[in-house]
């Protein structure tokens, strides 16, 4: 039976392995995904094979629970909308690693951690499932808005943060010599255990302050970063329970996100140890005290539709999150096709954070028809804004602002490469407002009153309007 479990981790391992291949385009993400999910039935089938599981009390709690996390997986993953997927990612995460926490907590509660090895593995597991839930939860009230908007910073935060650490490791040390450390600091009353509870509560506590302090455009770093803590933790969990597929999927998942971390935050230009322990104050709603006296030059779709079809020869079309908050990408593509029925060459910008998760705008854009070889990267589309008459900025804010370059002005999102959209011809945004986006900075692009064309609208009616008014034109 061992051999036959071990050859279906194998098989698994190698769903796995194919599944985050598959993931590489959206062509082929849905199969990668479904492969992925097959190999994690097979593995949690095997797993059935190599435990002890009481019939009578173990078999219907184990049954009961993978029946309540799958209706309550596939319920939210059929309800969830596009724009909410990065709040249902960042829940999963938590919840991932809090389970991890939880069954590394009972080995050691059951006594199972017995050599060195094992019960430092243990802890380890602990500290950084416990972290990795409670960040997780933190990212996910960030993302749905309901608490910790924006950055939350205290005095003396970072000192906290250290002292939390410090005391983490001090605990941890009296419970790997088994309340020897105590007993020698005349605190007898701090057995091991105790110790353990009070190592779970700081962690849980660390990951909270974490990631308080983190707002506006570091949010995806972030999310990416506690994912790959929860790989690591499922990682060093399969150690513990000497579980292959365990073992296996941790490293996937910690290898990925760490990859994934490192990747946006070289991107984004924002180094992880700036992001972690610097905390960057976020930005108000505008940081110019004027801003209801600025004028803005205010246009209609039909002026919009008149420039597009009289004066523009080559568009570029940069999505952001209220593209998909509207869910107007099907009269986006309508628009494309309409212009280039008219003899336009038609590309797309896509920022690696436009929206709210990487590779958002890909995904909605695909799916609504747009080729793939028509979506071009921040490092491709920027130098085609030169001889660009025309940039459409459709529900995106954050992703096209030129104050991330505003060497005076530290704000959540300086240094982070933009689509520099001003060097086309013109810019027309369409939005409903001139409220900033996600990191609250306000763009002061939309005051360029011979460049930029305001049109306020929601996207997918504004859409819709502009492709009329171009047909007309
Ligand atoms: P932004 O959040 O900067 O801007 C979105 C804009 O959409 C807002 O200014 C809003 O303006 C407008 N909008 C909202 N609803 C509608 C609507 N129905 N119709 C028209 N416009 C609408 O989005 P970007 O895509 O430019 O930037 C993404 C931001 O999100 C970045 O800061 C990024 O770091 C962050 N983020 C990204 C993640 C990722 O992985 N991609 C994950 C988490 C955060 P108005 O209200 O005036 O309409």
């Amino acid at each position: 039976m061992q051999v036959l479990t071990f050859l279906a981790y194998l098989v698994a391992a190698a769903l796995f392995i194919t599944g985050i291949r598959r993931l590489r385009t959206p062509e082929t993400a849905r199969s990668g995904n479904t492969i992925a999910a097959f190999g994690m039935i097979i593995a949690l089938a095997a797993t059935f094979f190599v435990i002890d599981i009481d019939p009578v009390l173990g078999l219907p709690l184990i049954g009961g629970g993978i029946l309540l996390g799958g209706i309550i997986g596939a319920v939210s993953a059929q309800r969830v909308p596009m724009t909410g997927m990065p709040q249902l990612v960042a829940a999963f995460n938590g919840v991932g690693g809090g389970c991890i926490a939880l069954v590394a907590l009972s080995e050691f509660y059951q006594g199972r951690a017995e050599t060195w090895v094992a019960s430092t593995t243990g802890l380890l597991t602990i500290i950084i499932g416990a972290i990795s839930f409670s960040g997780s939860i933190v990212a996910f009230c960030k993302l749905q808005e309901i608490a910790f908007t924006g950055s939350v910073a205290f005095p003396l935060q970072q000192v906290v943060n250290a002292l939390i650490v410090l005391g983490i490791l001090l605990l941890s040390a009296n419970i790997l010599t088994d309340g020897a450390l105590a007993e020698a600091v005349g605190l007898p009353v701090l057995t091991p255990l105790l110790s353990l509870y009070i190592t779970l509560g700081a962690a849980l506590v660390l990951g909270i302050l974490f990631v308080i302090p983190i707002g506006g455009a570091d949010m995806p770093i972030v999310i990416s970063l506690l994912n790959a803590f929860t790989g690591l933790a499922a990682a060093l969990s399969g150690f513990v329970l000497e579980n292959y597929a365990l073992l296996i999927g941790g490293t996937l998942v910690g290898a990925s996100g760490t990859i994934l971390t490192r990747q946006m935050s070289g991107a984004l230009g924002r180094p992880l140890g700036k992001i972690i322990f610097a905390g960057i104050a976020a930005a108000g709603g505008g940081d110019d005290e004027d801003d209801e006296e600025r004028e803005v030059n205010d246009v209609s779709a039909e002026d919009i539709g008149s420039y597009l079809s009289e004066d523009s020869e080559k568009v570029v079309i940069v999505p952001g999150y209220g593209l998909a908050v509207a869910q107007a990408q099907a009269p986006l593509f309508e628009l494309m096709e309409t212009l280039e029925s008219q003899g336009k060459e038609v590309l797309f910008g896509i920022h690696p954070v436009a929206g709210r998760m990487p590779g958002h705008m890909n995904v909605l854009l695909t799916e609504a028809g747009v080729p793939y070889e028509k979506l071009y990267d921040l490092e491709d589309i920027n130098p085609e804004f030169e001889d660009t008459d025309a940039v459409i900025i459709v529900g995106a804010n954050d992703v096209v602002n030129p104050a991330a370059n505003d060497e005076e002005k530290d704000s959540p999102i300086s240094g982070m490469p933009i689509l520099e959209v001003e060097n086309a011809e013109r810019v027309i945004f369409v939005k409903r407002s001139l409220s900033p986006g996600f990191a609250g900075v306000d763009n002061p692009l939309f005051y360029d009153m011979d460049k930029t064309m305001m049109y306020f609208t929601d996207a997918k009616q504004g859409l819709q309007d502009i492709t009329e008014a171009v047909k007309n034109a």
